[in-house]
């Protein structure tokens, strides 16, 4: 396309979208179709020439064959899983991304790339009153990943690498035991298994209702004791500030004090709640994150930095490097790579988005004060919502709701009268 063209294509996409915005709560927010059903309706092949005014007819596939099929996340009635949540800034973040289309996995691949996700990092970390030691500023340092899991997987296998480097030898792999309740992401197990822990050496503590569903410190205490008078090796705890279920925060301080001399890497996973962390009133669920040595929570969930965009943040990024870093192309190698941050080195893949841009202008458009009155605004929500719900004879409220989750349920003994 010539930019003229551009123009006037990007035109209709941002249109496009602009519409769908405007009618968004007339779809249902889940699809009625059958496996299969666009499949059916679309070419075996890709064609073989450009189409003739192939982005609006496109655009009008989007609207009459893409839009009936998909689920509305966006929708005002879209309830179900943690939001996604979105905004212009977010949207337009990201057609700047992809239309710069750096791949900045290198300081010298991109120098200015690479220091604005250190900057934006450090400011969004500070944002969510989160410790020094996790940021530039104080040492550590953050990164923007895609997903939680990745999180996960980065800081597992550094863990790891770290752990088995004491050990001098990776004849011990096999006795490596990592930490999480039975409340944690199931991403987590999936990650600690791509990291190569077995299966049997992830220990699940169970919670119970009375402790709101969260880690029990004397709990976690006993198994890593167990597991090293049995002769293994304790590596790694996940906590979680906010968990999938019911929005269970973790006792970080207690937790950290739990573990505290057996050598466990302590990773928090705040996907969702870490958000939180922006409003004061909210910013004690991260109490104790001084001792943790990672903290990862996606800005795309609740801080309207559209899909995707996961902040990680480690206490020493030399373990991230060292596990994760490569120094095998002559073309990567970056002449000044001591002094700057290679973010290939802290990531499994080489390739990366210029995913700062996107959370930079979500900051600076928003501020700080726009996006706290922005979660706020879902908690005000959330709570009357409880209030009806508690109100209502045929509903129970298991736990208190917490952020913007609440979780309820018929009460089986009344299920007949709403029947
Ligand atoms: N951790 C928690 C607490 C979550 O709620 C979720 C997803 O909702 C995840 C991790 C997985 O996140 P991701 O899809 O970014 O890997």
């Amino acid at each position: 396309l010539d930019a003229g063209e551009f123009r006037r294509q990007g035109r209709q996409v941002v249109d496009f979208i602009a519409d769908y915005y405007d009618r968004i709560d007339e779809y249902p927010v889940r699809p009625t179709v059958a496996p299969g059903f666009l499949a059916r309706q679309l070419p075996d092949t890709a064609p073989s020439w450009p189409e003739p005014d192939a982005l609006a007819s496109a655009l009008r596939d989007v609207r009459e064959l893409i839009l009936p099929g998909v689920t509305h996340w966006q929708s005002p009635r879209h309830f179900a899983h943690f939001a996604a949540t979105a905004s212009n800034v977010g949207a337009l973040g990201e057609a700047l991304a992809a239309g710069l289309n750096i791949n900045p996995f290198t300081w010298a691949a991109s120098p200015a790339a690479t220091e604005l996700e250190t900057v934006v990092t450090d400011w969004l970390g500070k944002a969510l009153h989160l410790p020094e030691q996790l940021l530039f500023c104080g040492g550590g340092g953050g990164t923007l990943l895609g997903t939680s899991c990745e999180a996960m997987l980065c800081t597992i296998v550094a863990a790891r690498d770290r752990k088995l480097a004491e050990l001098r030898g990776d004849e011990r792999m096999g006795d490596l035991v990592v930490y999480c309740s039975d409340q944690t992401h199931f991403s987590f197990k999936k990650a600690a298994h791509v990291a190569g822990i077995r299966r049997a050496n992830c220990r699940v503590i169970p919670t119970c209702r009375e402790s709101g569903f969260t880690l029990s410190p004397a709990a976690l205490q006993a198994a890593v004791c167990a597991d090293e008078a049995a002769g293994r090796v304790p590596l790694f705890l996940c906590a979680t500030v906010g968990t999938t279920p019911t929005a269970a925060v973790d006792p970080l301080r207690e937790l950290c004090a739990a573990v505290a001399g057996h050598g466990v890497w302590v990773h928090v996973d705040a996907a969702y709640a870490g958000a939180a962390c922006i409003c004061p009133e909210f910013s004690h669920i991260a109490a104790g994150a001084e001792a943790v040595d990672s903290f990862s929570t996606n800005p795309h969930k609740w801080l309207l930095a559209n899909m995707d965009c996961c902040a990680l943040w480690v206490r020493h990024p030399t373990a991230l490097v060292a596990a994760l870093g490569t120094d095998d192309d002559v073309i990567l190698k970056d002449a000044a790579a001591s002094a700057v941050v290679d973010y290939k080195d802290w990531q499994v893949a080489l390739s990366r988005r210029f995913r700062a841009l996107k959370l930079w202008l979500v900051l600076r458009c928003h501020g700080v004060e726009g996006l706290r009155g922005f979660v706020r605004a879902h908690v005000r929500m959330a709570a009357a919502f409880e209030a009806m719900v508690r109100a209502d004879p045929r509903f129970e409220v298991p736990v208190p709701a917490r952020f913007g989750l609440v979780c309820f349920r018929l009460r089986p003994d009344k299920y007949w009268i709403w029947m």
